[in-house]
């Protein structure tokens, strides 16, 4: 039996399921502190039954290199009493007989949407997700990225569009990726959640604009052959449109990838792409 478990800044989500990815039972709850998480996580798991593969695809930063000393841990974040906790510490005293498999929740939702997803039979495939933060996961000739940590694709310096002034809320670089464009960042722009601003409020020409710088990144340094935008920003009536033809026009006729009318699009998988991904992940595709 495969399992997955995404771990998210809010909340969390366990399944089991194939190793196609197809979700047969799955459990969404809050993400509390890290023990009650995990605890609540491999209660419900084990309730389902010896477990061989578990893929765990996690917020970050976290280590995900086997190889090195703060593999499984989660690394400094702004989240109260996470930094430290070693969910691979956790999840081996749970089961000790089964695999894991940890990468970060966009990677996995890449994962996902490049085998089973959006951009199925795609290689090269770029992941971002706006949501309370901004995230990327990427796969590159067919692997997932990690590098020395991993990709950190919201907290990448874009250009102000002209007449920005707005500081931004990173805790971290004030005016990063992440400061400027997540639903945080748009909710202390604009005065209102991003959920109640219209389709036409003059906060997406801003959004496509910051997006669409971010993702001209991604093409001059890993050239994905699709960009997949999700997360609870994305759902905006337009967005992805917007974020094309910006893109179209900043990247000058430069980029072919980026002439593709399907180049930003959305998720084919919805909310189920980071816990389809941790199956796959268990799963070793
Ligand atoms: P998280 O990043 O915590 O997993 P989400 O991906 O659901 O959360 O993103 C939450 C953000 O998405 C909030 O800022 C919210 O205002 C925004 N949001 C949710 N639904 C919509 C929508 N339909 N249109 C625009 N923004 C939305
Ligand atoms: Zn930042």
């Amino acid at each position: 039996m495969i399992a997955g478990i995404e771990l998210g800044g809010t909340k969390t989500v366990v399944a089991i399921g194939t190793a196609a990815g197809e979700l047969l039972e799955e459990w969404r709850f809050p993400t509390t502190q890290p023990a009650a998480t995990l605890g609540g996580a491999s209660a419900w798991l084990r309730e389902r039954g010896p477990l061989e593969c578990i893929g765990i695809a996690a917020f970050g930063p976290v280590g995900i290199d086997p190889q090195r000393e703060h593999y499984g841990k989660m690394l400094a974040t702004p989240k109260p009493g996470w930094t430290g906790f070693s969910l691979i510490g956790a999840l081996a005293t749970a089961f000790p007989n089964a695999t894991l498999t940890l990468d970060t929740d966009v990677n996995a939702a890449a994962l996902a949407e490049a085998r089973i997803g959006a951009a199925a039979g795609l290689d090269d495939v770029a992941y971002i997700t706006i949501g309370t933060g901004i995230g990327g996961g990427i796969l590159s000739g067919g692997r997932l990225i990690h590098g020395a940590l991993h990709p950190e694709f919201g907290h990448l310096k874009v250009p102000r569009q002209p007449g920005d002034d707005f500081p931004g809320v990173c805790p971290f670089h004030g005016d990063c990726l992440e400061g400027l464009a997540s639903g945080p960042a748009i909710a202390a722009r604009w005065g209102q959640a991003a959920h109640e601003l219209g389709p036409d409020h003059p906060a997406w020409d801003s959004q496509a604009w910051y997006l669409a710088h971010g993702i001209l990144a991604l093409l001059a340094i890993v050239s994905p052959a699709r960009v997949i935008v999700g997360g609870g920003v994305s759902q905006v009536a337009g967005l992805h449109a917007r974020i094309r033809s910006k893109l179209l026009e900043i990247s000058a006729g430069y980029f072919p990838p980026a002439m593709d009318p399907d180049y930003v699009v959305a998720p084919a998988l919805g909310q189920e792409a980071g816990i389809r991904g941790a199956l796959l992940l268990a799963s070793g595709v």
